[in-house]
């Protein structure tokens, strides 16, 4: 007889998408008429740029060739890849990185929920709430989040830490001794950033506690402040205690081509139960070599036209486009009255809803009344009740007109 991971059994039915994709359809069924305006998407939608295209298309071509042919390549990434990441996103900020520290894969999805492999069970895991739900599970599926507790809305082994207004979206370090921790910032769903100081705090916990924390830079090219920091390395001591997780997707339109990486410094170590020091690069190395025959060149060397001159140009016209959006969405729903965060360094606008609706209420409103779809934000955790997520990744038209929509309909 095959028994089965009961932790599987103790996941949640996600009905976020498929409760708003079925209010969708039934609402168009009844309304052909209406031109509803999804502000909801959370994946890009312009074009992958010609500097990557034209990268792609010659890894095409070569590999067609004899001498040009790929095989398998290393499990870890293509040198060429690791050395312009190096460069590029570590070195050019003045964080010293080597290559080996870096894991390039298909997906910060994939890295972040395979990560997990590499620790025991009985670590205490903390994510703040509302959270991208990979942490969360990722960590059930793995059994480390304990029986869910319907009233809260929790996993009794996880320490939430909610992110809301009341704290300005920065959680508080836990009361309780964590072992684990999910940060994202720039953040999704929140839109919100922590600057240095902030982060600081959590590098120094880690220390303290001989925690690590597991760092997801997903929107980092989306953040325009200048004391924002774009990787976690940025912080003093952080090359000891954290995990980065970086992505393509976001930054250069690769949601559907997939490339990303992980960062593990040869310092970060984790710990055997009699208290030996395992460095945690080794644990991944081992584990990447074992489960993984690496991304294919044809996606690696599109990844590497990201840092080339025309590629970065191009990449930062299409990031701003995005931003413009954020830009006249926030800007737009103060002006209709609304409180709202995020949008300044990230794709993202969280804003409160309004007095007496819940996130869902404000959902069934705005689809009715505008015919604009969003995402409630108690779909992400129980502390994202109260609040709601529109995304900057629309058409310029669709963001102005939906702004003017909100504007006369509330
Ligand atoms: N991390 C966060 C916070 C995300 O929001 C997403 C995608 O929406 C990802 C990771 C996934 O990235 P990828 O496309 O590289 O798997």
């Amino acid at each position: 007889m095959s028994l089965i991971n009961e932790n599987f059994l103790d996941l949640q039915e996600s009905y976020l998408f498929s409760t708003i994709a079925k209010k969708v359809e039934k609402f168009t069924k009844e309304n052909p008429d209406k031109k509803i305006i999804k502000l909801g998407i959370g994946d890009v939608t312009k074009p992958i740029v010609p500097a990557c295209l034209e990268a792609m298309h010659k890894a095409v071509e070569e590999i067609g060739t004899k001498h040009g042919f790929k095989g398998y390549g290393p499990e870890q990434g293509y040198e060429f890849l690791r050395n312009v990441i190096v460069e590029n996103d570590y070195q050019a900020r003045g964080i010293d990185i080597d290559a080996d520290e870096i894991f390039v894969s298909d997906g910060a999805k994939c890295d972040c929920g395979n990560i997990v492999d590499i620790f025991a069970q009985n670590n205490k895991v903390a994510i703040t709430d509302p959270v991208y739900p990979v942490y969360l599970d990722t960590n059930v599926m793995s059994g480390r989040a304990g029986s869910f507790k319907d009233e809260t809305q929790t996993y009794e082994n996880i320490v939430y830490l909610p992110v809301t207004a009341k704290n300005d979206f920065k959680p508080e370090l836990p009361k309780e001794k964590v072992d684990l921790i999910y940060l994202c910032f720039p953040n999704n769903p929140t839109g919100t950033v922590l600057d240095k100081e902030e982060l600081k705090k959590w590098v120094d916990y880690a220390k303290e506690n001989q925690a690590i924390i597991l760092y997801d830079a997903a929107y980092e090219a989306f953040i325009t402040q200048k004391d924002i920091p774009h990787s976690i390395y940025e912080i003093e001591g952080a090359k000891d205690v954290a995990i980065e997780f970086k992505s393509y997707s976001k930054t250069a339109g690769f949601t559907g081509v997939r490339c990303a990486y992980v960062v593990i410094p040869k310092n970060v170590n984790g710990y055997t139960k009699t208290g030996e020091k395992v460095s945690l690069n080794k644990l991944w190395k081992r584990r990447t070599s074992t489960k993984f025959n690496g991304v294919s060149y044809i996606v690696q060397k599109a990844a590497e036209a990201t840092y080339s001159e025309e590629g970065k140009k191009q990449i930062k016209e299409n990031i701003n486009f995005y931003l413009r959006n954020a830009k006249i969405i926030k800007e737009g729903l103060e002006q209709a009255g609304f409180t709202v965060y995020g949008g300044v360094n990230s794709p993202y606008i969280w804003l409160k809803v309004p007095e007496g609706l819940t996130s869902w209420e404000f959902f069934d409103k705005l689809l009715e009344e505008v015919n604009i779809v969003g995402t409630p934000g108690s779909g992400f955790g129980p502390s994202g009740e109260g609040y709601f997520r529109l995304t900057a990744f629309g058409t310029k038209e669709d963001s102005i007109e939906a702004i003017e929509r909100i504007k006369k309909g509330f």
